[in-house]
């Protein structure tokens, strides 16, 4: 497969450099210069599959020879080696996707693990090591830390906004140690984001060290989540064929972009729908078409907490490419109360019990939903990982499996920085 620099259209890269860069010239995000269309026939082939070999066949047609199928194949049994997708009817015409049954318990395993397995595969091929070097609003720094713990050559570090994340998220990825490395900042996510951002511009560093970006701005990861979307239609009991309305909780917006990807590969979603917390630099956007981030706002959606959302120009060039209106993207934004309300509301009227980002999704697409309409709302994480906020909201005590009590009394070997360059750029250098 071949990608272009969104920033520089004359910069074409295959995909083992797209997954290796993370990252085009000034730091544009990489696109596929031609999307595989199915034919509606080879879809429902497709849907006949099981999630597995259906995810490898359709990872295999879209990253091409490059890769030799039978690594790809690998790399998506090892990957997704894990209790799939399910989907929760919640009431009449609204379902839940559940993506958290990973192992650190958010969708984000899905992609990070199919990049860990895709990396590895380059990298034994040139026997380099390489430092993996990402920002997390909570997830992905777990999702990230157990793809690669314990790979050979590779280098984890990871950043994230100290104080903003939940305690479960801590202990998933900050008591690891051995190649991992995780540091807090004293600021917030797009801070840490920032701070990534630098580092990989910075030709010091690039020289000293094999560079790595596992953030969703890495195209093996949003191809990954491709695959979960063709899920939703083996899973629903009925034909929703052009019925299917999809709510995703948007942070960095990498869920939406695969959503879309899929469709414009020809699955029959009807449409999406992007939802986010106060920070609502998207919402605001599509309302009046100026591009106005105000400065990040910590909510109990911490995953959502980012007001420059990395994704965003993809999602445009989606709907610039396959010429979709822009108008058919629904949106919302969902205050504090109203989450919380629908945390309640979903455990109260339907006994389901939630955690805040897939509530935002709820909320949003309860307000657009028509009637001849189905809707999926996608769980992006497991409740208990928002542990406190949820049994605070329910006035219940949540069950705790026994793989994450076993992990809550190991100790956080995360270093403190300042939001400084000068500070991360030390320890780089130094690691
Ligand atoms: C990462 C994350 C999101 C946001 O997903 P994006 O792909 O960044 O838009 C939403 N919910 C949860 C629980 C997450 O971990």
């Amino acid at each position: 497969m071949k990608l272009y620099n969104l920033k520089d259209k004359k910069e074409i890269v295959n995909f083992s450099e797209a997954v290796k860069y993370g990252l085009g010239k000034n730091q544009g995000l990489f696109f596929p210069k031609k999307l595989p269309i199915f034919s509606q026939k080879k879809i429902q082939k497709l849907l006949n599959k099981k999630f597995i070999s259906r995810s490898q066949e359709i990872l295999s047609i879209l990253i091409g020879s490059e890769i030799k199928k039978k690594k790809i194949k690998d790399s998506v049994q090892s990957a997704f080696n894990f209790s799939g997708p399910k989907i929760v009817n919640i009431t009449n015409n609204i379902y839940c996707m559940e993506l958290f049954h990973g192992p650190t318990l958010a969708f984000k395993d899905y992609g990070a693990r199919f990049m860990a397995q895709i990396l590895s595969c380059l990298n034994n091929q040139e026997n380099k090591s390489i430092t993996i070097l990402t920002a997390t609003s909570g997830d992905t720094g777990a999702a990230v830390a157990h793809a690669f713990y314990k790979m050979k050559n590779v280098k984890v570090i990871i950043l994230y906004p100290k104080g903003k994340i939940s305690k479960i998220q801590k202990k998933l990825f900050c008591t690891l140690g051995k190649n991992i490395t995780t540091i807090s900042v004293n600021g917030s996510f797009d801070e840490c984001q920032k701070l990534v951002k630098q580092a990989f511009h910075d030709q010091e560093i690039r020289k000293n060290t094999q560079l790595n970006s596992a953030n969703s701005i890495n195209v093996s990861r949003l191809f990954a989540q491709i695959c979960y979307f063709f899920e939703i239609f083996y899973l629903l009991p009925e034909n929703l064929q052009n019925k299917l309305v999809i709510s995703i909780p948007c942070g960095n917006f990498g869920n939406l972009t695969a959503g879309l990807l899929a469709k414009s590969m020809g699955l029959p979603i009807k449409k999406f729908i992007l939802a986010t917390n106060s920070n609502n630099t998207v919402p605001r956007y599509l309302e009046t078409g100026i591009w106005n981030p105000y400065k990040t706002i910590s909510t109990i959606s911490n995953a959502m907490d980012i007001s420059q959302p990395n994704n965003w120009p993809r999602v445009e060039e989606i709907f610039y490419e396959k010429k979709w209106n822009i108008k058919d993207l629904k949106y919302g934004y969902v205050s504090e109360n109203e989450t919380k309300k629908n945390i309640k509301n979903l455990y109260m009227k339907y006994k389901y019990i939630s955690e805040p980002h897939a509530s935002i999704a709820y909320t949003v697409l309860k307000k657009k939903l028509k009637i001849d309409e189905h809707g999926i709302f996608l769980g992006t994480a497991h409740p208990i990982k928002f542990q406190n906020t949820v049994e605070q909201i329910l006035n219940i005590k949540l069950k705790i499996k026994q793989n994450i009590s076993n992990i809550l009394h190991l100790k956080n070997l995360s270093y403190n920085i300042e939001p400084n360059f000068k500070i991360l750029k030390k320890i780089l250098l130094k690691n």
